[in-house]
């Protein structure tokens, strides 16, 4: 329930347009829980709600941690084992990406990330000598895909894709739809939304596509901004949206891959916009855990093409290129600064 309350992203002008508009579209909202988040679909009457939901199951069952059955958690518990197509170009990308980030992003950090279990409401803090033991076991260089054969070369590795997996699945979504003709769509995973089209909305500049709201990383109810997005994605992670607080200490979901501790850089949140799901959901974990040094060098001399918006924890927002025309800034008491 907290993570509905918490929800990152507050779509906006969801319903139908106004009379006077040629390009009139009636919208429907569709919320269901899955892959430990709550997803909405907000499409036209012609989109087929039920295979976007059933789609999202089928992904839950092969990429989730915890689900005793899944395609994940039987590698995990095997050290080995036989995967479908989309696992093992999940896990293909995993690794890339783990390469390119030079561990930031890290696809084998399910042995921390079960050890501070931190939505079981234990609120557990781990001793260091525990933390530096299940450390140990998140060397992603010993994940290997051959195939529809994935293998891990040290017993006790656990595989975690909770960093890319949703965005994965998104992207899924949203292409399935567009496969079916849909032309326009938004749906949302959690931190992850991707778009199709636009919202037909009253006001011009949302006919030209949706306007997603930027959750404020203070004050998680609020939005400070929006980015209007036409096609693509864009993906949040934050240190707020999974934590407790213990003895005046927040600890929260997104652990740095060096420390196995949750990441402390100077970011409150970081967003990515990209046309690739899964990489965006990835990258947006990764240049949390770079903070926003790394990550605007990371920009600049990376393999990849997106863009990104940093909310430091002193409260200013970098904001690239690429989005500088698409993104608003709607609370003063915020600066923006363009990289
Ligand atoms: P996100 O909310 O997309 O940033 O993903 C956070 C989730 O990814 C966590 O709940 C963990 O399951 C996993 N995770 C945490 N830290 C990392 C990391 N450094 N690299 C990859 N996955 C991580
Ligand atoms: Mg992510």
């Amino acid at each position: 329930m907290r993570k509905l309350i918490y929800m990152l992203l507050l779509l906006m002008c969801l319903t139908f347009a106004c009379s006077s508009c040629t390009d009139v579209h009636r919208y429907t909202n569709h919320s269901f829980f899955a892959m430990n988040t709550f997803i909405t679909v907000i499409g036209e009457d012609n989109t087929d709600f039920d295979s976007i939901e059933k789609l999202t199951s089928e992904y839950e069952l092969l990429l989730s941690r915890t689900d005793t059955q899944s395609e994940i958690s039987r590698l995990n518990a095997d050290g080995n084992g036989i995967i479908s197509d989309d696992t093992a170009l999940l896990l293909h990308k995993s690794l890339e990406i783990a390469r390119a980030t030079d561990g930031a992003y890290n696809p084998c950090m399910g042995g921390i990330v079960s050890l501070w279990d931190i939505t079981s409401g234990k609120e557990y803090v781990p001793s260091q000598d525990e933390v530096s033991l299940a450390l140990a076991l998140t060397d992603f260089n010993k994940l290997s895909v051959n195939g529809n054969n994935a293998i891990l070369d040290e017993k006790g590795i656990q595989v975690d894709l909770g960093g890319i997996a949703k965005g994965f699945a998104l992207q899924k979504a949203v292409d399935s739809a567009k496969a079916t003709g849909v032309e326009n769509i938004c749906i949302s995973f959690g931190g992850n939304v991707g778009v199709i089209g636009s919202s037909g909305s009253v006001r011009k500049s949302d006919g030209e596509g949706w306007r997603v709201g930027i959750t404020n990383p203070f004050d998680k109810d609020k939005t400070l901004g929006t980015l209007l997005l036409k096609e693509g994605f864009i993906s949040v992670s934050g240190a707020y949206e999974r934590f407790f607080e213990k003895d005046g200490k927040v600890y929260h979901h997104i652990f740095d891959p060096k420390t196995g501790t949750p990441s402390d850089s100077d970011l409150a949140s970081a967003c990515v916009i990209t046309d690739d799901g899964a990489l965006g959901d990835a990258l947006s974990t990764a240049l949390f855990v770079m903070g926003s040094k790394k990550a605007a060098e990371f920009y600049s001399d990376g393999p990849y093409e997106f863009d990104m918006i940093l909310i430091k924890n002193d409260g200013e927002i970098l904001v690239t290129g690429g989005v500088s025309e698409l993104f608003t800034l709607t609370d003063s008491d915020y600066s923006v600064k363009y990289i």
